[in-house]
């Protein structure tokens, strides 16, 4: 049990600290745990199973006998719906210790993990209660007296792997969708953030979804992660995380049982500002696009293309905004940005810094880590780039923006799709001819116009090109998870 006695809120939880198998919590195979670790202060929070290959096996036991008897198939769309719906209700009822536990175990800020993470979390199970009993197929006139009928059955058993920086939102995306449509779920948190999984597991018991039809492996991805992407008896792999962890579980579903496969993968996404724009509204999103969660989102706003005539304008508006950001402990009153997950993607972030200043760069504002014990590092920005840069290049998932500056459109457009990524794209311009034509010509699975980072449990969500296979949220997640059966009839 932990307490929590801090000026946002006061309040206690249990942590189940076992693997969720069959609605128990059991002790993972060979006993051994792994360290959660307070990225605020650097202290242990908890221990946590560590979950291995067996316990795989045992929890696709476990899903096979659940998709037999009380789940896939032999569960009604209604009974679906009402569970879902249960499980909405209990993380509602539930929102600020989950939220406290989010930001105890990630380190963004108590606000912010309840006002986002926490609330659209909820949102999206509801969402897809309402789904549940609305899967339906087509009926088909093929010749006289034939037709043929579709069915949308569940996939079977599907394995989901997920990071550290949205916990609980991550793990809701993915098991909306593929509960509202009847499969069976073996879910692996990220071995730095297993926390909120852990609790919502107890939550999942409490709605009555059947033993078996979830289950949460926490442990390591080469270790658990693995074997779920080779797994010859589960069906699907849906992973959200990096492109380099993405292209591992692609060759492990190609060289097993070719499971499908979904994938949610890094970004390093444009933010175009013409001189047309708003500009206090521009500086305001550019900032919230590219601090929003330390820079650990994915859609993270991280190039900051800047056209010249307002170039100067902006930078000073966007480096006084930057420096108005409090950095400190989550759960202080006023805080806008915490620590970063952990000790080893802090060394990663910094090191990123390192490699801008070495390449020439200019580092315009932060770049320093931030006093205390845990993994802090100040908002930082980037001036004077070149397109080849590891900082213009890769993802750095850290509160780190590189401001650069374009003639026209024709010129920025080149420079922001000069990238693998393809996740989002942000455009500012109040002429709405400039706006959409723009947004038209980026190569990006989402684009904001005149805002940043706006997310719904109604609207698809995923890549273009190395930033995914796919789509989540909305009716076109309900695709990830069924198989579509063709019944043909000769009457
Ligand atoms: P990561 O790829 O290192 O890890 C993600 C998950 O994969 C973790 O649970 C990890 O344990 C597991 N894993 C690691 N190696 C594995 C292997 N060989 N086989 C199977 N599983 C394995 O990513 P991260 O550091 O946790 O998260 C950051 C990344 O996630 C960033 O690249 C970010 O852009 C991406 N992300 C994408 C989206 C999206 O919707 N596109 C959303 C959030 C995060």
């Amino acid at each position: 049990s932990y307490e929590f006695n801090s000026n946002v809120w006061k309040g206690k939880t249990e942590f189940n600290t076992g693997l969720f198998l069959g609605g128990e919590f059991v002790d993972g195979s060979d006993k051994e745990t792994i360290d959660v670790i307070n990225p605020t202060n650097g202290k242990l929070i908890t221990k946590v199973s560590l979950g291995t290959k067996a316990d795989v096996d045992t929890a696709v036991k476990l899903a096979h006998k659940a998709l037999e008897t009380t789940w896939g198939l032999n569960a009604g769309g209604a009974e679906r719906a009402a569970m879902l719906r249960k499980l909405g209700d209990l993380m509602y009822d539930h929102r600020e210790e989950l939220a406290a536990i989010e930001a105890l175990d990630n380190g963004k800020t108590f606000g912010w993990a309840l006002d986002v993470d926490i609330t659209f979390s909820t949102d999206t199970i509801k969402y897809y209660a309402g789904w549940a009993d609305k899967i339906s197929g087509q009926t088909i006139e093929t010749d006289e007296k034939k037709l043929c009928y579709t069915r949308h059955e569940p996939i079977g058993i599907v394995g989901q792997i997920i990071p550290w920086n949205f916990p609980l939102l991550m793990l809701t995306w993915k098991i909306g969708p593929a509960l509202a449509t009847g499969n069976a779920i073996i879910l692996k948190p990220s071995e730095f953030t297993p926390l909120t999984a852990l609790r919502m597991a107890a939550l999942i018991k409490e709605a009555g979804f059947p033993d078996g039809s979830v289950s949460f492996i926490t442990g390591y991805g080469h270790i658990v992660g693995e074997a779920i992407s080779s797994h010859m008896e589960i069906d699907k792999v849906a992973f959200t995380g990096s492109t380099l962890v993405g292209r591992k579980i692609m060759e492990a579903a190609a060289k097993s049982n070719l499971k499908n496969v979904t994938l949610e993968l890094g970004g390093k996404s444009p933010n175009v500002i013409f001189n047309d724009a708003d500009l206090e509204q521009a500086v305001g999103w550019a900032a919230h696009g590219i601090f929003w969660n330390h820079g650990q989102a994915c859609c993270a706003g991280s190039r900051i293309f800047v056209q010249e005539g307002i170039y100067d304008e902006f930078l000073k508006r966007f480096t006084e905004r930057t420096k108005s950001l409090k950095v400190g402990d989550p759960f202080e009153v006023g805080v806008d940005q915490g620590p970063l997950v952990s000790k080893p993607h802090f060394d990663r972030v910094m090191g990123y810094i390192k490699s801008g200043i070495e390449q020439g760069a200019t580092l315009h504002h932060g770049g320093a880590e931030h006093t205390g014990d845990g993994f802090f590092v100040n908002p930082t920005i980037f001036t004077d780039t070149t397109p080849d840069m590891k900082i213009v290049q890769e993802e750095i998932f850290g509160p780190v923006g590189v401001v650069i500056k374009f003639k026209d459109e024709d010129d920025v457009v080149r420079l922001a799709n000069d990238t693998v990524y393809g996740l989002a794209a942000i455009v500012f311009s109040q002429d709405i001819n400039r706006a959409l034509e723009t947004a038209h010509r980026l190569k990006a699975g989402t684009v904001w116009v005149n805002c940043a980072n706006q997310l719904h449990a109604n609207v698809p969500f995923g890549g273009f090109k190395q930033s995914g296979i796919g789509r989540e949220l909305g009716e076109y997640a309900l695709h990830n998870y069924t198989n579509i059966k063709a019944v043909h009839v000769n009457f």
